[in-house]
C-alpha cells in the first residue's frame, strides 16, 4: 500500500499533458508505442471528439510500474469547463502533477486548477515543460510559480544550458547529480552549471530547515546534511503543503520525466500517508482488513459500461456481492470480473485493495459519486457536490423518429457527468450543462454516438428567484359547485434562508386539504412566480380551511396565498453569474476592458503580468456568451480566457 502512488496530470491546454502521460505510459513499459497528440495516437485521449479536437475530456485511469512502486495516473480534463470532471479526479487521486510551458508560463486554466486543488488539498509538483523551445525560460517560470501562484516554490531538478543557452542537462538539486542528453558541455561552464546547483540545494537546505529542527541544528552546526534526510524532512514539509518542488524537462523528447517519476515516488503520499479527509474519513479507510467500500468516481459508457472504482478500505473481490451505499434498493450486485487498466488494455485481476484503482464492468446501474460496499456493512462516502447546471440548449433531430437515440445518448453521458441534465419534451431534447463548450462538446459525443445529424439551438440561461423579507399571506378561493357557494382558505408564510437551495416546505396544517393544498405549493414552488424556481426560502403551510372538498379549490386558495406573500415578501429574480479571468495582450487590455464593461462585467482586478494583461471579475452568464470568439478577434487570437460558474445572482 505504502508502494502505490495515485496521482493526477493538471495543465493549461497545450501545455503538454497528454505527451508527458504518453511519454509516462512508455517509459514505464505499459505501452509499446509513444503516442502522439499531434497525430491523433495518444492511448490517454481515447474518445474520437477528443482526437479531433486535440483536446482531453474524459478521464480514464492507467496502472503503470515504476521501479518498486506503483503508479497509477488520473487523466484529468483539458479544460476547465468541465468542473465534475476536474472536481471528481481531485476526490480521487492523492497529489497533482501541474504541467506549466516553459515559453508561456503560468495560464488562466493553471491558476483556475490550481485553487481547485490547494481547496481539495493536494500536495503538488510542478513540471516545467518545452525547455527545448526557442523562448523557455525556467527562472522565469519558476519565479512566477512562486508569486502567481502563491506557494513556496522550490527548485528540485533544474535545466543546464550549454554556451549556446539550448537545453542540454539536468541537474538534481537534492543529490547533486547530473545528466547530461548530448555529452559533457565545455570544460569551461562546468563551475558555472556547479555553482548554480549548489545554490539550489543551499536553497533546499534551507527550506527543509525551516520545517524540521534537526536539520536546522545541523545546518547551524555547519554540518552537512545527508540526501535522505534532506528528502524525508522536505517531504514532510510537501505533504503538510508548505513548498512546491519544482521540475524542469522536456516531455517530448523524452528529458525529465524519469526523474519526475522519482520525484513522484519519493514526494507523493501513498495510502498509509493519506490524511483522514474526503473519502479517506471513513472509519477504518486503507485498512485491507475492514468491510470493503470504494468510490465509483466515472462510469463510461462504450460498447461496455465501465465502472471506474478506487478501493477504500477493504477488499473488493471478483465474484462477491456489492451494494450501493446510497439508494440499497436495486439490491445487491456481483461483481463480475475486476480489470486493472493498462493505458487502453486491462489485466483482470482477483480482487484489489486500499488505494487501487480498478474498472468493474457491466451495466450494474451505478453512477458517478456512489459508494459501493459491502452489504453487511452499507456506508456512504463523502464526495463532491456538484453544482446545477445553469446553460440549456435543444437538440433537434431532422426527423422525429431520431429523437430516441439521440436521447438515449445524452442520457448514457449523463450517467458519467453529474453535471450534464437532459429531459424529452415531445420532439425536443432539452440539454443543460455548464458552459457553451461543454454542450458542444455533449454535442459531438451525441452525434458520434447516436450516429445521427441535429440542429443544437440557440443556448439559454436558467434563471431561479429569491425572496427578500419574512412574510405572510393568505387568500380564499370561491367558487359555485352543484349550485351551492364554497370557499377554501390558505395561510402561509415566507422566510429566506441562506445557502440559495431550492425552497422547503413545511406543512403544519393537518388534514387531507392540508395535503391538497401541500401538493399544488410544491408544484409552485418549482415553477416560481415569474422566471423560474423559487430558491432561498422556507415556505411554511400554516392554516387550511373552508366548507369545500374540491381539490382544484384548495391548490387555488394556495397559490394566491403564496402569490399574496411573495408580494409582501419582495421578489427578486436571479440568474447564473460567472467568474472570468481574461489574459490579454497589454495592447488590447483596453478594448478587452470596454467590451466586458458593455457584458455588464465587474472587473475586480486588473494587473500586468508576463504574458498581458490579467483582468479578473463577474458577469451574468447570459452576457457572455459567444465571448471566447470576440475575445479572439479583439486580440487577434492570442487573448484566454477561464469562465467558472459563480452561483446565481441578482440579474442587472
Ligand atoms: P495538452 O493539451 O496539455 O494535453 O498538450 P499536448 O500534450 O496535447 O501538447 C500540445 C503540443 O505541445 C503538442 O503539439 C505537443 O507535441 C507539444 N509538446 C508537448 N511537449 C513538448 C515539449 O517538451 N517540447 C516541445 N517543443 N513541444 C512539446
Ligand atoms: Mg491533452
Amino acid at each position: 500500500m505504502d508502494r502505490l502512488r495515485t496521482f493526477g496530470i493538471v495543465a493549461h491546454i497545450d501545455a503538454g499533458k497528454t505527451t508527458l502521460t504518453e511519454r509516462i505510459l512508455f517509459d514505464t513499459g505499459a505501452q509499446s508505442w509513444v503516442g502522439s497528440v499531434d497525430d491523433g495516437t495518444a492511448a490517454m485521449d481515447f474518445m474520437p471528439a477528443e482526437r479531433t479536437r486535440g483536446i482531453s475530456i474524459a478521464s480514464a485511469a492507467s496502472r503503470v510500474a515504476w521501479g518498486e512502486h506503483i503508479l497509477q495516473v488520473v487523466d484529468t480534463p483539458g479544460h476547465v469547463d468541465f468542473v465534475a470532471e476536474v472536481e471528481r479526479c481531485l476526490r480521487v487521486i492523492d497529489g497533482v502533477v501541474v504541467v506549466v510551458d516553459a515559453v508561456r508560463g503560468v495560464e488562466s486554466q493553471t491558476r483556475a486548477v490550481w485553487q481547485q486543488t490547494v481547496a481539495a488539498g493536494l500536495p503538488k509538483l510542478v513540471f516545467v515543460n518545452k525547455l527545448d523551445r526557442p523562448g523557455a525560460d525556467y527562472k522565469a517560470v519558476f519565479r512566477e510559480v512562486g508569486e502567481e501562484l502563491d506557494c513556496t516554490a522550490v527548485e528540485l531538478v533544474v535545466p543546464l544550458l550549454d554556451e549556446s543557452g539550448h537545453f542540454s542537462g539536468l541537474g538534481d538539486a537534492l543529490t547533486g547529480s547530473v545528466q547530461w542528453f548530448e555529452g559533457q558541455p565545455e570544460a569551461e561552464l562546468v563551475p558555472k552549471l556547479q555553482a548554480d546547483l549548489r545554490a539550489a540545494h543551499e536553497r533546499l537546505v534551507e527550506v527543509a530547515a525551516d520545517h524540521d529542527d534537526e536539520v536546522m541544528a545541523a545546518v547551524v552546526a555547519g554540518d552537512a546534511v545527508a540526501p535522505e534526510r534532506l528528502r524525508a524532512a522536505l517531504r514532510h514539509a510537501f505533504l503538510m503543503g508548505g513548498l512546491v518542488p519544482v521540475l524542469a524537462g522536456a516531455a517530448l523528447y523524452n528529458r525529465g520525466v524519469d526523474w519526475l517519476l522519482d520525484a513522484v515516488v519519493a514526494f507523493f503520499p501513498g495510502v498509509v500517508d493519506l490524511p483522514a479527509r474526503g473519502i479517506w474519513s471513513v472509519r477504518g479507510a486503507g485498512d485491507g482488513a475492514s468491510p470493503f467500500c470504494g468510490l465509483v468516481f466515472k462510469v463510461q459508457h462504450f460498447e461496455q459500461v465501465w465502472n471506474y472504482v478506487r478501493v477504500v478500505r477493504g477488499r473488493v473481490v471478483a465474484g462477491t456481492e456489492v451494494v450501493r451505499g446510497q439508494r440499497q434498493q436495486g439490491g445487491p450486485a456481483v461483481v463480475p470480473e475486476l480489470w486493472s487498466m493498462r493505458a487502453d488494455r486491462h489485466d483482470v485481476v482477483a480482487s484489489a485493495g486500499p488505494g487501487e484503482i480498478v474498472v468493474i464492468p457491466g451495466d450494474l446501474g451505478w453512477r458517478t459519486g456512489d459508494t459501493v460496499c459491502d452489504p453487511a456493512t452499507p456506508v456512504v462516502l463523502s464526495f463532491a457536490k456538484f453544482p446545477a447546471p445553469v446553460l440549456a440548449v435543444t437538440f433537434e433531430p431532422e426527423r422525429a423518429e431520431q429523437v430516441g437515440s439521440v436521447y438515449a445518448a445524452v442520457r448514457d453521458l449523463a450517467i458519467d457527468d453529474p453535471t450534464l441534465r437532459v429531459a424529452r419534451e415531445y420532439d425536443r431534447i432539452v440539454v443543460r450543462g455548464m458552459g457553451e463548450l461543454h454542450l458542444e462538446i455533449v454535442a459531438d459525443m451525441a452525434r458520434s454516438r447516436a450516429g445521427v445529424a441535429f440542429r443544437v439551438s440557440k443556448p439559454w440561461v436558467d434563471r431561479r428567484e429569491t425572496l427578500m423579507r419574512p412574510a405572510t399571506g393568505s387568500a380564499e378561493a370561491h367558487a359555485m359547485i352543484a349550485g351551492v357557494e364554497q370557499v377554501a382558505r390558505c395561510e402561509l408564510a415566507v422566510e429566506p434562508r441562506p445557502g440559495g437551495e431550492p425552497a422547503t416546505l413545511i406543512v403544519e396544517a393537518v388534514g387531507p386539504m392540508a395535503t391538497v393544498a401541500a401538493v399544488g405549493l410544491r408544484a409552485r414552488l418549482l415553477t416560481g412566480s415569474r422566471v423560474g424556481a423559487l430558491h432561498g426560502v422556507q415556505v411554511r403551510l400554516v392554516a387550511v380551511g373552508g366548507d369545500t372538498h374540491a381539490e382544484a379549490l384548495v391548490e387555488q386558495a394556495a397559490a394566491k396565498a403564496l402569490e399574496d406573500a411573495i408580494s409582501r415578501s419582495g421578489l427578486v429574480e436571479l440568474e447564473p453569474w460567472v467568474s472570468f479571468e481574461v489574459l490579454a495582450p497589454a495592447a488590447s487590455s483596453a478594448a478587452v476592458l470596454a467590451d466586458l464593461g458593455s457584458r455588464g462585467g465587474e472587473v475586480g482586478n486588473l494587473a500586468a503580468g508576463r504574458m498581458g494583461a490579467r483582468l479578473t471579475g463577474r458577469a451574468p452568464l447570459a452576457r457572455m456568451l459567444g465571448y471566447v470568439t470576440r475575445l479572439r478577434s479583439i486580440t487577434k487570437g492570442l487573448g484566454q480566457v477561464v469562465i467558472r460558474p459563480a452561483g446565481f445572482a441578482p440579474s442587472k
